[in-house]
């Protein structure tokens, strides 16, 4: 029993762990503590200098160089007042990882000393040695070199000794080769439609932000267990495993009151995730076992898609120091819940109204049927862009496999509200509409608050839904970066509210009062988009069939579903409205496929190897004690008795040899078919036999290593078992 299964297990038996004390009393004395806030930058700043930042990151305005290398001075000295050694510009290349390459503050002079600099130039741009990054082609082409530069809205801060700028990353000739670049675009173009129509109910509205709470799931495992699992290890999800007599199917575990190490490692990556300023708020189980969730207060779009790449490494990091291993793949386990990122979102005025909450006024409601119905048309005019911006080699395994929304994008809003609609849809009419018409309407409108309060009807199966003041995009995977999400919302959303602007003042300006004019681009637009409302069970067999014949689509293959970042729709919207050029998403979609072939290809070599080198000489070991037992049966038995006698291990060693020749046929077929597939020139062909010829064979091959790992003497069995995994 020395196999690194049984000393893992041990190890586990022995782990001490202490509870985490917090060295604070109130969240207020500490949060924030780490981030280089506006309190403390009038601290350090000169109030020009303060000034300049506070309008570049409220109105976009440019900084001039030589208050940049004051600001970078102030930002500095705050810095090294928290212990700050080195700064790196912090972005998020398109690999969805994020990036650092830390510098020292000082730098070495002629004579042999150094000096500390930290200039201007330094803090608003640089040229990171970025090779590595992928690029899809854009830099090749052109210049080798990309750069990175300041994001001021995003808050710098400090993370062990080192100052983290959040920046974008840029290729030389401009384009962009990170996520962040076309999020800002896009939600700058958001801010400006959406204050546009919000002109129309109300005058004093300046601006208009894009709200995110993200939800963010993940399973812990103990760090020894991990260790023993190679493709866990390499690959982010067992490829193999039985499944556990118990798991969840008796729901004792969501909401479940969390295990004492687990509220340890959870009370210290908090705290630490407060000091960031990440409003880090829920923590409960999840359905699996050993799965949690973590969700912050809302904020600010591109700030909540910092703050969640940032919880995704401290996540990482402190659980390592409480030896667990956090797993953000969408599904590490198979026949057991996935994990996703559930992306609440809304938008939010400069006045503080929450524009996709009912109001107090029939005003304010028109204005929130107004934003309510333009989602819902951008939702649908953009469905097959928004599955695109979610896909990936993990998230395939969990979308539509019953415990996530599937591959239809669907729109839940809730019986009342669909009501509502519906009633628009047969009052509004093309003909001019008489006052009592639309008092009754204005009336019921003036309503929907109450209706609202009494039924809180949640429907979980929806990838897109209403749950009373903000939409939820629950089709996000728990690893992905939400910036590919929020990028084509916000921008499909920004195009959309254009569009009714210019239908509306085109109304108006045929002399139709400014209410009756949005009631009937409203009404189109219900019309228009009705099909993609769906209140049912989006994990029903059902709905499949009738959204076919609504005429949904329903790709369930990534490396099909990807395919529409280049469509002609995907690269009209973006390049209107300037957020991503044709060459870009080109270059996207080449990324996301190089992604996609690679995992299948690592996950198949790693399936192969452990087949080989791990599962099948463990089963012959096995069978060869089943055949000395044999063999000694017959030696003391007579024939007859020692026949009977042997007559299960007779069966078991027949069922290891079948087992045992399938597994290596297989693998030797993957193996000559990766290496055939491989030739080919065309990534979408390599991408599509993949996913068609390979992750046929991880199913198959799994099935017979599955079926040995019953069969096995479970004392020599090498990895460790589902149920080992999910309960420590
Ligand atoms: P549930 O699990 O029921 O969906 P949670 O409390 O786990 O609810 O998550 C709700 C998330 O929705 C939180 O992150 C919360 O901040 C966020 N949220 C609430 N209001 C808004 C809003 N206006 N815009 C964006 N996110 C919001
Ligand atoms: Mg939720």
């Amino acid at each position: 029993m020395s196999t690194l299964r049984f000393k893992a297990l041990e190890q586990i038996s022995k782990r001490e762990y202490k509870p985490f004390v917090n060295e604070f009393s109130k969240t207020s004395e500490y949060f924030a503590k780490d981030v280089f806030t506006r309190n403390k930058m009038q601290e350090y700043f000169s109030a020009e200098a303060y000034e300049s930042v506070v309008n570049s990151i409220d109105f976009g305005v440019r900084i001039e160089r030589k208050i940049a290398n004051q600001i970078a001075a102030g930002m500095k000295a705050w810095a090294v007042d928290q212990g700050a050694t080195h700064y790196t510009h912090w972005f998020h290349p398109l690999n969805g990882a994020t990036a650092e390459k830390h510098d020292a503050f000082f730098e070495p002079t002629d004579d042999g000393g150094a000096i500390e600099r930290f200039d201007g130039s330094l803090l608003i741009q640089q040229e990171p040695d970025a090779s590595s990054f992928p690029n899809g082609g854009i830099r090749n082409t052109f210049e080798a070199r990309g750069y990175s530069a300041w994001d001021p809205s995003s808050p710098a801060f400090v993370v062990d000794n080192t100052l983290c700028i959040p920046t974008i990353f840029i290729s030389y000739t401009g384009e962009a080769l990170d996520y962040k670049t076309p999020l800002l675009k896009a939600l700058t173009n958001l801010d400006e439609t959406a204050t546009d129509v919000c002109q129309y109910f109300d005058k004093n509205v300046t601006k208009v932000i894009s709200t995110l709470g993200w939800e963010q799931e993940y399973f812990l495992v103990d760090e020894a267990l991990y260790q023993a699992r190679p493709d866990l290890m390499l690959t982010g999800r067992t490829l193999m495993g039985h499944s556990s007599a118990k798991d969840q199917q008796l729901d004792d575990h969501y909401f479940g009151s969390i295990h004492e190490r687990v509220v340890a490692f959870m009370k210290e990556f908090e705290v630490k995730a407060l000091k960031l300023g990440i409003p880090v708020k829920t923590r409960h189980n999840e359905v699996a076992p050993n799965q949690f969730e973590c969700a912050p207060v809302y904020e600010e779009t591109n700030l909540a898609v910092d703050h969640n790449q940032l919880l995704m490494e401290i996540i990482a990091k402190v659980a390592r120091k409480h030896k667990f291993k956090a797993l953000l793949h969408e599904k590490p386990f198979k026949g057991i819940n996935g994990s996703g990122k559930h992306n609440n979102w809304s938008l939010r005025t400069s006045t503080g109204v929450n524009l996709l909450s009912p109001g107090k006024t029939p005003k304010n409601n028109l204005q929130f049927l107004t934003f309510l119905v333009n989602t819902i048309k951008a939702v649908h005019d953009n469905a097959d862009l928004l599955r695109a911006s979610i896909v990936s080699a993990g998230n395939e395994h969990r979308l539509g496999a019953s415990e996530a929304p599937p591959s239809i994008i669907s729109v839940f809003l809730g019986k009342q509200l669909l009501n509502v609609l519906e009633n628009i849809e047969k009052t509004v009419s093309h003909k001019k509409m008489s006052p009592e018409e639309k008092t009754d309407l204005k009336l019921q409108i003036g309503k929907i608050p109450e209706i609202l309060l009494d039924n809180t009807d949640r429907n979980r199966t929806s990838p897109f839904a209403f749950t009373g003041n903000r939409f939820e995009f629950r089709a996000v995977g728990s690893a992905a970066n939400c910036a590919s999400p929020m990028i084509v919302l916000n921008a499909a959303m920004a195009n959309q509210l254009s569009e009714f602007k210019s239908s509306v003042d085109k109304l108006i300006e045929k002399g139709i009062k400014k209410d009756e004019a949005i009631f009937k681009i409203l009404r189109e637009y219900i019309i228009h988009s009705k099909k993609i409302i769906f209140e049912g069970n989006g994990y029903g067999e059902e709905w499949v069939k009738e959204a076919k014949k609504r005429g949904l689509t329903n790709i369930k293959e990534m490396s099909e579903a990807i395919k529409a970042f280049v469509s002609k729709e995907s690269i009209e919207l973006f390049a209107k409205n300037n957020v991503l050029s044709k060459r870009e998403l080109e270059a996207r979609l080449e990324i996301r496929q190089e992604i996609f072939i690679k995992k299948v290809q690592i996950e198949s070599r790693v399936l192969g190897d452990l087949a080989i080198n791990h599962i099948i000489p463990i089963a012959i070991k096995y069978q060869n004690t089943l055949i000395e037992n044999v063999r000694g049966l017959q030696e003391i038995l007579s024939k007859e008795d020692s026949l009977e006698a042997s007559q299960v291990q007779i069966e078991s060693i027949k069922k290891i040899s079948k087992h045992v020749s399938e597994i290596r046929k297989q693998v030797k077929k993957m193996t000559d078919e990766r290496k055939s597939i491989n030739k080919f020139k065309d990534n979408d062909l390599i991408a599509k036999s993949y996913n068609k010829v390979i992750k046929q064979y991880l199913e198959s091959i799994r099935y017979h290593i599955d079926k040995l790992e019953l069969i096995v003497d479970n004392e020599i069995w090498p990895l460790p078992k589902y149920r080992e995994l999910l309960f420590m």
